[in-house]
């Protein structure tokens, strides 16, 4: 079996799978994994092979250190790089700029290039950059391929790209729309058309990636003309931890009646808003729990939270003008079937109508959920954002 080594760097962890690229959307990875807490006094490697689950602790200065060490567990179980066929590695590269729109083979010339990226992502593109670099020293001869989380909007049509602000200053500081989890939007968008069997260039869509972040995108003709994220993933939907939209105004605010800094501003709008700045929680499940017991700040989350979802939909309705098919993936937008039937109630003058029974069919695949009348096709279909990294990656083995 041919497998990519598929891998998703942050500052203190790395995500790892051994995917085989022919396998389905809801198969599960060959190997699974995680190194945590890089750099702190104790850090912890997670393992999954075989059905089985290993966790190991022990202190891991740096992601090299961390990669290592996960390749020696996978050594000692039989599933490591020496002992299985890894024809490519692809990285998840969350900032491409305006440079990248596709795949590339990673070269030095390349990393160079996402190294000049990283004022636009001073969080992500360094830990991107570590793991690409440890990567290719542990495995030298097979391609390294960088997938851009931007990349499919690069096609965005600038009224949409484009911020109302000083164009001098936006242009000398990177400021426009480049949007994210773009490799989670062309994926399902791609299955969508083959679900449909037509023509990529006759389908608009418009796709909800509902995960712990989220964001929505509206296509036309296999084209990304709009999408909810920003410059960065901040802005947009209501999310877990993120506010999303909000009046930029607040900013200033804070900084100057509550004497916040930047950071703290930062850190309180990525990390305590969203549905768990307004409810205390940010996993849908237990949110709908709260709401069943009655507790008020968990139904205005949800509220709060369809309400956003609505407003996206409407705007992209329009920026398509006809609209063939809808899109839910991720973990609520998968599995939160109460979101869908909400965030679609009462749209039948707009040709959407969600079937109640088929909205309730078991997440094990790409499914229809609207009336045989709709005259919107309403679909769920599963993301596998690191099944489509192995496959990019394989395309250059
Ligand atoms: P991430 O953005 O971290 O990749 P996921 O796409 O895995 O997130 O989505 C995680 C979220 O999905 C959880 O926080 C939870 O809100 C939601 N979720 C997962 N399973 C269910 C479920 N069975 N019912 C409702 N919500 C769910």
């Amino acid at each position: 079996m041919s497998l990519a080594l598929v891998l998703n760097s942050g500052s203190s962890s790395i995500k790892f799978q051994l995917v085989d690229p022919e396998n389905h959307a809801t198969d599960e990875p060959f190997v699974s994994g995680l190194v945590e807490q890089i750099g702190e006094d104790l850090g912890r490697i997670v393992l999954k092979f075989d059905g089985e689950k290993h966790v190991f602790d022990s202190p891991i200065p740096d992601h090299s250190v961390g990669l290592r060490l996960a390749f020696e567990l996978m050594e000692e179980r039989g599933c490591g790089p020496t002992q299985v066929d890894i024809i490519a590695v692809g990285h998840r590269v969350v900032h491409g700029g305006i440079l990248f729109s596709s795949p590339e083979l990673i070269t030095d010339e390349i990393v160079d290039m996402i190294r000049d990226l990283i004022p636009l992502a001073p969080l992500h593109n360094p830990a991107n950059i570590d793991g690409i670099e440890v990567a290719r020293k542990i495995l030298p001869n097979v391609p390294h391929v960088a997938v851009f989380d931007t990349g499919f909007f690069h096609s965005l049509p600038p009224a949409a790209a484009l911020y109302a602000i000083n164009n001098k200053v936006a242009a000398e500081h990177g400021i426009r729309r480049y949007g994210f989890h773009g490799t989670s939007h062309e994926y399902v968008s791609r299955r969508l058309v083959e679900l449909l069997d037509r023509p990529a260039e006759e389908i608009n869509q418009i796709t909800f990636h509902l995960g712990n972040g989220a964001s929505m995108s509206a296509i036309r003709g296999g084209k990304a003309v709009d999408t909810s994220m920003g410059m960065t993933p901040l802005a947009g939907l209501v999310m877990g931890t993120r506010s999303g939209d909000i009046d930029p105004g607040i900013v200033f605010h804070l900084a100057r009646t509550a004497n916040m800094s930047i950071d703290e501003i930062d850190n309180l709008l990525n990390k305590q808003s969203g549905v768990k700045g307004l409810a205390g929680v940010n996993d849908f499940r237990a949110l709908r729990e709260m709401i069943h017991e009655g507790d008020q700040d968990a139904w205005s989350a949800y509220n709060v939270y369809i309400h956003q979802l609505r407003r996206y939909l409407g705007s992209y309705m329009f920026a398509l003008g006809n609209v063939d098919a809808l899109v839910f993936t991720a973990g609520v937008g998968e599995n939160a079937t109460f979101v869908r039937a909400d965030a679609l109630a009462g749209l039948e003058m707009y040709g959407i109508k969600v079937d109640p029974e088929r909205n309730e069919l078991p997440n094990d695949g790409p499914r229809l959920i609207s009336t045989d009348d709709s005259a919107v096709k309403v679909f769920v279909i599963p993301t596998n954002e690191e099944l489509a990294i192995a496959r990019y990656a394989v395309a250059f083995a």
